[in-house]
């Protein structure tokens, strides 16, 4: 398998630390508001890497945190009138059921960074003591001139943060590309006591600490939306390498954005829409299609066009199960290496950096295959076995069942209507004997047919 390294922009072979093991860590969100549809695609993108080792044999040890402190908490509560653990609480809710409406399946682990607050002040005690960190009447930052590697993951020069860096902005750092690891407290703010007094830590430490918990001193894979390369993600490799001489992960993966007329969906530009109130809208599934049908990192426009194609087109793979009675299907082999071939040609596109794009035309070429009449009747039956195998790794198909239900009731709907028109006609000729028999056999099935001036309805007899 290939994935593409930002840390050294090149697709690389992956290789995990521990055969047949998987550890990875994707950043979750900030809970101070009902996340949006641009968040979504980083959590189905790391939902899909997971679910494609699980399906490879891997044990996979899949961490995301949740920010539940940060300035943008303690805003919303002002505003809300409420207090921060209140509104933390409230949105980090929110988050796990618009996570399972969106079919994603929980993470191995979820910390919440007050929950390890102990572990957050002692790394950096370590750091401090380690000479890499220094405080400064209550704040305690990041010393980033004490770590020759630091800027080695997003390429980033310390010298290009000078020139950048307003000199005004922080008189108390030794330079201003150094980072905020503890945070003193304002009046009215949360605080946790810490030997550099009250305060509440940054976040490029929370991800350290919660990934570290759980997952090691380095892991594999480290996830996020490219926003988070620099500063999140190299501040967070730096307190790692600081601490132990090894990168925090081998490999950096890092989802393109989601634009809304060319630019990043963002809370901050106000151009967003909440993944809940989207999902009033579409099928979750049809999201997850939208986003699986680009590659990762390339960045996708969000347009109602492009989200109603999607449901176009997924509506073919059901079409196609509907037409060999997947519901009945006993066999569960799959035998003939045709199709052998195109679970293949599946994990050859996802073993290139996922190009999940590639995998779903191969899923089209299965569902094409399924409805072509020509094809053995056993041809059909094992590859639509094989479409919702590989559909299943990618997370669709996740209420087959009932979707496959629902297209057939919508089905049965449409044949009592037609049937229903052709007994109008017969009466417009009348045909008494023929509109008879249609009302008894359909009886018969348990439909009763309702007659008036105004014409004919129908209903399924109690
Ligand atoms: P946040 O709550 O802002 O930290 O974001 C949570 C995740 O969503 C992070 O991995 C971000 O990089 C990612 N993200 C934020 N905005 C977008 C966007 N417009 N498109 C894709 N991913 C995004
Ligand atoms: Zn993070």
């Amino acid at each position: 398998m290939k994935l593409y390294n930002t840390k050294t922009r090149s697709k690389e072979d992956f290789i995990p630390l521990q055969e047949g093991q998987l550890k990875l860590y994707a950043c979750g969100p900030t809970v101070y508001n009902y996340f949006h549809i641009g968040n979504a695609r980083a959590f189905i993108i790391f939902d899909v890497v997971r679910r494609y080792f699980e399906y490879l044999g891997y044990e996979v040890s899949y961490v995301q945190n949740i920010t539940d402190i940060d300035d943008k908490i303690i805003e919303q509560a002002i505003s809300e009138h409420r207090d921060f653990h209140e509104i933390a609480d409230k949105y980090a809710t929110a988050f796990l059921e618009d996570c399972a409406m969106l079919g994603i399946k929980p993470p191995t682990h979820q910390p919440r960074a007050t929950h390890v607050m102990p572990q957050i002040i002692a790394l950096i005690d370590t750091l401090v003591q380690k000479g890499h960190a220094y405080e400064v009447d209550g704040d305690v930052y990041f010393d980033t001139a004490s770590l020759p590697e630091y800027g080695s993951l997003s390429g980033k020069q310390i010298e290009d943060q000078m020139t950048g860096a307003r000199v005004a902005e922080n008189t108390q750092k030794k330079h201003p590309a150094d980072f905020t690891l503890w945070k003193k407290s304002k009046p009215g703010e949360p605080v946790w006591q810490s030997p550099w007094g009250e305060g509440r830590p940054g976040w490029h430490t929370e991800c350290v600490v919660m990934s570290q918990h759980y997952l090691g001193e380095s892991f594999d894979i480290h996830g996020g939306g490219i926003d988070l390369v620099f500063p999140h993600h190299e501040n967070e490799n730096a307190q790692a390498m600081a601490l132990t001489g090894k990168p925090l992960a081998r490999y950096w993966m890092h989802n393109g954005f989601l634009n809304i007329e060319g630019e990043k969906m963002s809370k901050s530009l106000k151009n967003f829409f909440t993944a809940r109130d989207i999902l009033e809208e579409y099928d979750a599934e049809v999201i997850r299609f939208f986003f699986l049908s680009k590659h990762y990192r390339s960045p996708i426009d969000f347009t109602r066009e492009l989200i109603e194609e999607s449901g176009k087109a997924l509506q073919n793979f059901y079409k196609a199960l509907s037409s060999v009675d997947f519901l009945s299907l006993k066999r569960t082999e799959i035998t003939l290496s045709e199709i052998l071939d195109v679970e293949k040609g599946f994990r050859d596109a996802m073993d290139d950096d996922f190009n999940s794009a590639k995998a779903i035309a191969l899923l089209f070429d299965l569902a094409h295959r399924i409805r072509d009449a020509r094809q053995e009747q056993t041809h059909r039956e094992e590859a639509a076995l094989m479409l919702v195998k590989l559909g299943k790794v990618l997370g669709f198909f996740q209420n087959l069942q009932s979707r496959l239900q629902d297209n057939m009731h919508d089905l049965s709907k449409q044949l009592i209507d037609l049937i229903l028109g052709y007994r109008k006609e017969a009466r417009a000729n009348k045909d008494w004997a023929l509109s008879d028999r249609l009302r008894d056999d359909l009886l018969a099935l348990g439909i009763v047919i309702n007659d008036s001036p105004g014409g004919s309805t129908w209903e399924l007899r109690n």
